[in-house]
């Protein structure tokens, strides 16, 4: 792999401006911004080496994903990248060193808005694909390349696309978005994401807001709202929705002792959030198994009556809560939906009202899977130490669509690393995260070709 390895540094400027390029242009899904251009750029790019590529209208007129497909020397073996080109809104803008869609280079780090999350992504594994062009003539395998347009919204449309093109994206295996290092320089592979279910829960109990006096013989909306909210989790943080962990698989044995083999964030996350105490008092390892393992029922926002200046003596007409349910496999969104309104009326709260916002099914791709063994080698070779593997991340996508709804093993493999900032002002990468996020992608590409998934 040396001649790949020597192609990817020797071409390193060139993928660096290709970056650039891609990072200038504005794609924030969750503002439609600069859409017009993005997934035309992201095609060119794609073309220029040699995928056949076109963008792909998604339902309900949402943003477009992008894919390319190339045949290599296997014919009879296709490896599939996810990623996505859309970027997060770059607020506050104010805490950014330098426009975030004009990367520019400071030290060792490069900056700007997506240059590590997703777009550092998505060009190391186009600067793979260029060396094996370029040195051998062509892929080992099929590779398939998709980029999706909404990801950062939470993939509102995908499920509809895989259902209706689901077979198009089809591959052997899978290479998602997000690996790379950790803080001591581990590289990290996951292999599943949590599910989500977002609704809002609201009431009304008059017929506009009234008088404080009043207090004493009309209904307050924000009281019925907190005693229902009351009944869902206990102070043990358990959920008392009914039958809500029933669906909960256990962990094979592999899986259970990768979390057990996890390092202690318990310090890492005390700094971060400025607490003293975890929920429960956990920490250590029943830290890691509460964050990754058990489902949540946050309460995300609470609204009602006058929150503004000095003080206004007001009985609320209306309260609502928005609320996000981390789910893990194989719960499911609507089942969960269903048993939060059985829940709700059995505890004679039927006057208040549910609307789904959101629903994402979690996934996990089994620990035993030859493409996990392979994928970790890989990190192993090129990081030099042996991979942290988690089961499942506590974050949310839309894993289950590729790895259930099409049906392949799925892990990761990428430039992250967790001083890049993503999500928040001043996203960089450093050249030496994005070399070895393209090289490990090239290794994958190769063993992949030459052993397959199975
Ligand atoms: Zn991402």
């Amino acid at each position: 792999m040396q001649d790949i390895y020597q192609h990817i540094e020797d071409h390193i400027d060139e993928h660096i401006e290709t970056l650039f390029r891609l990072v200038s242009q504005p794609s924030v899904s969750a503002q439609r911004l600069g859409f017009d251009k993005a997934p035309g750029l992201v095609k060119e790019i794609f073309e220029s080496v040699g995928l056949e590529t076109e963008i792909v209208p998604v339902p309900n007129d949402g943003l477009p994903s992008v894919y390319g497909h190339m045949a290599g020397e296997r014919t009879d073996r296709t490896l599939l990248f996810y990623t996505h080109y859309d970027v997060q809104p770059t607020d506050p803008i104010e805490l950014w060193e330098s426009d975030p869609f004009r990367p520019e280079r400071r030290g060792d780090r490069i900056y700007g808005r997506g240059i590590s999350d997703d777009k550092g992504n998505i060009i190391a594994r186009i600067a793979a694909m260029k060396a094996f062009n370029e040195v051998r003539g062509g892929l080992p395998c099929n590779l398939k390349f998709f980029a999706e347009g909404e990801e950062e919204s939470g993939s509102p449309n995908l499920p509809g696309l895989i259902a209706q093109r689901g077979q198009d994206f089809s591959a052997d295996a899978c290479i998602w978005e997000g690996g790379g290092r950790n803080a001591s320089n581990t590289p990290f592979i996951y292999l599943g994401l949590k599910g989500l279910l977002n609704v809002e829960l609201s009431i009304s109990r008059l017929s506009g807001d009234a008088h404080s006096s009043l207090a004493t013989v009309l209904p307050s909306a924000a009281w019925r709202l907190l005693n229902a909210l009351k009944t869902i989790k206990g102070d043990d943080d358990r959920v008392l929705i009914e039958g809500f962990y029933d669906d909960i698989t256990p962990l094979s044995e592999s899986e259970d002792a990768a979390i057990t083999a996890l390092p202690d964030e318990t310090e890492e996350l005390r700094r971060i959030h400025g607490v003293s105490d975890f929920v429960n008092e956990v920490e250590g390892e029943a830290l890691r198994r509460k964050l990754y393992l058990t489902p949540t029922a946050n309460i995300a926002g609470l609204t009602s009556g006058y929150q503004g200046a000095g003080f206004k003596t007001v009985l609320p007409a209306a309260a609502s809560a928005k609320m996000d349910f981390r789910l893990v496999p194989e719960m499911r969104p609507l089942d969960v939906l269903e048993k939060l309104r059985k829940h709700l009326d059995r505890h004679g709260f039927s006057d208040i009202e549910i609307n789904m916002i959101a629903g994402v099914i979690p996934y996990r791709t089994a620990m035993d899977a030859p493409w996990v063994k392979l994928v970790a080698e890989t990190a192993e070779e090129i990081y030099g130490l042996k991979p942290e593997i988690t089961p499942n991340m506590a974050g949310t996508g839309p894993m289950h669509d590729f790895g259930h709804g099409i049906g392949m093993p799925i892990a990761t493999s990428g430039v992250d690393h967790p001083a890049h900032n993503i999500h928040a002002p001043n996203e960089n990468i450093t050249i030496d995260d994005f070399l070895l996020g393209a090289k490990q992608a090239a290794l994958i590409i190769q063993r992949f070709a030459e052993r397959g998934a199975e």
